[in-house]
């Protein structure tokens, strides 16, 4: 065998080396939750990060893990309040690590029997809980934005009369969704070759809920010039404020004019396991299709998304000409090989880290961890409220807090010009990380809590250091 070949794969060192990452991540883990001066994120420029890297040399793998971790932003600390980027239980990490070694494939059965045969295990828990019957099916993808295009892709094949799949798209098709909606869907239906005139965007109300009253008129408006509406997209809740859709007034649009109903629960399909704010995803069982991305609310790294489907059988057409579809390949319907119905062939095992958190913490878990996230925004919103140098957007519903620093006698753009220069001064300082985002034109500080070690005294230091800064 070749020699360097043979070295690199040694056990020995493997064991060696392993056991030193899994010390450096354990120390890392015990700063994150004791040490209080902790950064979040050690700031460098873009232009220093990358010269940092383009010279970077060293031969001792237990600095190179050590150095990227140095310069890697800290999920597990309590005052990282930014992305919607979930800090992941250990077992989940370990269970990925498990999946990198392993490397099974995914696309049929036999490139990975125990993964394909969770993932369908684990459907059925989140079809169960959605209130879905046996009828329902689903799988895992990467990410949320290509489980929603995937739906899509269905909704477009089930819902056209001709077969695009194979003749390719000659009619005006479109998909109606909130103003708010997360981009990856304006995305979609561009990829799915609609056009821009193929999104149709649905007002918010004052609530920065779609405005169903508007459903109706938007719907009509586009069959008078002659496009078809084909599926409405239900937000839970959407990115910038975390509001949810009334997914029940949808779900019953829909239906009405039998529109393909998908609900993009990226963020906050989770509260499905939540006692006390389930009720926000009341409706849901309406859908069609149904995204839940297990790496935002449900503890587990990235990517792994869950896409359900009410009818099993439509998540088998999407793939197929029309023709197919309608003769009979049920013979072809198999749910363990995966890429009869993915847009990926090979794709990672994610169902075993999903699988790890309910073997070893069970389902209770992410109720408990969501219904902590979403109390602790409304305990954060009441110290902003009591803060006269504070405002809020909007009364949070889920764990998405949007605020600014105002000003009085300071006019609206200034007051956006302020919270941008707070923010770029938060993120260089590198204590906390926050993001931005843009509401009725005006800029509004963002943050997303998604540590379950952040307590309230993180967040009155937050509140402190904007003030100080301001
Ligand atoms: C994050 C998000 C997405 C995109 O999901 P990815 O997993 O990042 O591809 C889509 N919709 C909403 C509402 C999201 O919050």
């Amino acid at each position: 065998m070749n020699k360097k070949l043979k070295e690199a794969y040694n056990p020995e060192r493997f064991q060696d080396v392993g056991n030193q990452l899994v010390e450096i991540l354990s120390s890392y883990l015990k700063s994150c939750f004791t040490n209080e001066d902790k950064k979040v994120i050690k700031w460098q420029s873009q232009e220093n990060q990358l010269n940092y890297w383009k010279v970077y040399q060293n031969n001792d793998p237990i600095k190179f893990f050590s150095d990227i971790l140095e310069n890697s932003i800290h999920l597990h600390n309590p005052k990282y309040m930014g992305h919607q980027v979930v800090p992941p239980l250990p077992i989940a990490s370990l269970a990925s690590f498990l999946g990198s070694m392993l490397n099974n494939g995914m696309a049929t059965y036999d490139s990975g029997p125990a993964s394909t045969s969770i993932e369908k295990s684990i459907i059925e828990i989140f079809n169960k809980e959605i209130g879905f019957d046996s009828e329902s099916d689903g799988f895992l993808t990467s990410g949320g934005t290509i489980a929603s295009l995937t739906a899509l892709l269905c909704a477009r094949q089930t819902k056209s009369d001709k077969d695009i799949w194979d003749k390719g798209l000659d009619e005006n098709l479109a998909i109606m969704v909130s103003d708010e909606a997360h981009y990856s869907i304006d995305r979609a239906v561009r990829i799915m070759g609609f056009g821009s005139k193929g999104i149709i965007k649905i007002p918010v109300d004052r609530n920065y809920m779609m405005n169903t009253d508007l459903l109706e008129e938007y719907y009509q408006d586009s069959k008078n010039r002659g496009i078809k509406v084909i599926a409405v997209v239900g937000s839970a809740p959407s990115t910038s404020t975390g509001v949810y859709d009334n997914l029940s007034k949808i779900g019953d649009f829909c239906k009405e004019n039998d529109l393909w109903f998908h609900v993009d629960g990226a963020h906050g399909g989770a509260a499905i396991f939540s006692k006390k704010y389930k009720y926000l995803l009341s409706g849901i069982e309406k859908a069609d299709s149904i995204i839940i991305d297990a790496h935002k609310m449900l503890l587990t790294p990235s990517l792994t998304t869950v896409l359900l489907f009410k009818d099993g059988n439509n998540s088998y057409s999407t793939f197929r000409q029309k023709a197919q579809f309608l003769w009979d390949y049920s013979h072809e319907m198999e749910w363990y090989n995966s890429a009869q119905r993915t847009i990926e062939c090979t794709k990672y095992m994610m169902s075993i880290r999903l699988f790890s958190i309910f073997q070893f913490h069970g389902k209770s878990i992410f109720d408990d961890y969501v219904t902590t996230m979403y109390d602790l925004a409304k305990v954060f919103s009441i110290l902003l409220k009591n803060d006269p140098n504070f405002e809020i957007a909007i009364e949070p519903v889920s764990n998405i807090v949007c605020l600014r620093y105002i000003l009085r006698n300071l006019s609206k753009s200034k007051i956006s010009e302020l919270n941008e220069n707070i923010r770029k001064k938060i993120i260089e300082d590198g204590e906390f990380h926050i993001v931005e985002t843009i509401l009725n034109n005006e800029t509004y500080l963002r943050t997303t809590l998604m540590n379950p070690f952040t307590e309230k005294k993180h967040l009155l230091q937050l509140i402190n250091k904007i003030k100080e800064f301001a």
